[in-house]
């Protein structure tokens, strides 16, 4: 295959989404970049968030950086995912509409691992090409990737996902807790899917790392 620029490849990525790159746990824990589980970014110690509808601590979930996303659309931000603790209370997250949300994503700058609990880094795979079926309670939801569309379980999300784009949302990535099981359980989580929409950059019609909006869908 020839090689294709990096703008190619955000092309494909986010504007054409005929492609997407595999997300996947790195063998140890990243202290900086992308990573899943174990101690929150340190820029929270000063107060972990709390959920905007119960008023519970927030369990930390995972932070995207520019290695994961590229440094144009990070552009020297990191983002990380919060999510309620309360099995029910995150239930109502499992659509893209939800006010307030239970399972939130904040922008921040990029900030090391606090002190505490390991968790793993989150790595990049090299770009695949999409093989586009149903996009909804479809089969091919139980994996993890950035760019292409997303893969819904929950049928009941088509609307919600077009009014997102609406919003001028973008979808940014998915991650399969099912693979990364061992490491979120942790964080309260049963096993599902999460996706992230961030704010599309008007001027490129690519997304950035702001104005994250999360949803959670389980099996
Ligand atoms: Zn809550």
């Amino acid at each position: 295959m020839k090689r294709i620029s990096r703008a190619e490849a955000r092309e494909k990525l986010f504007l054409a989404r005929t492609y997407y790159r595999p997300i996947v746990l790195g063998e140890d824990d990243g202290p900086s970049g992308s990573r899943i589980a174990g101690a929150f970014p340190r820029c929270f110690e000063a107060g972990a968030p709390k959920c905007l509808r119960c008023g519970k601590l927030l369990d930390y979930f995972l932070t995207i950086e520019a290695d994961v996303v590229g440094p144009d659309i990070a552009n020297e931000r990191a983002l990380s995912v919060f999510a309620c603790a309360d099995a029910n209370c995150r239930l109502e997250s499992i659509g893209l509409a939800a006010e307030p949300p239970s399972v939130v994503a904040i922008t921040h700058q990029p900030s090391p691992r606090s002190v505490g609990e390991p968790g793993r880094r989150l790595l990049r795979g090299h770009l695949r090409k999409e093989r586009i079926h149903e996009r909804f309670g479809s089969s091919r939801v139980e994996q993890s990737k950035l760019g292409g569309p997303p893969y819904w379980i929950q049928t009941s999300i088509a609307g919600d996902e077009k009014e997102a784009q609406a919003r001028g949302l973008s979808f940014l990535l998915q991650i399969n807790e099912l693979e990364l099981d061992e490491f979120t359980t942790n964080a309260g989580f049963w096993g599902g899917e999460v996706y992230l929409f961030t704010r599309m950059n008007p001027a490129t019609g690519l997304p950035t790392l702001e104005d994250g909006r999360v949803a959670w869908n389980y099996t």
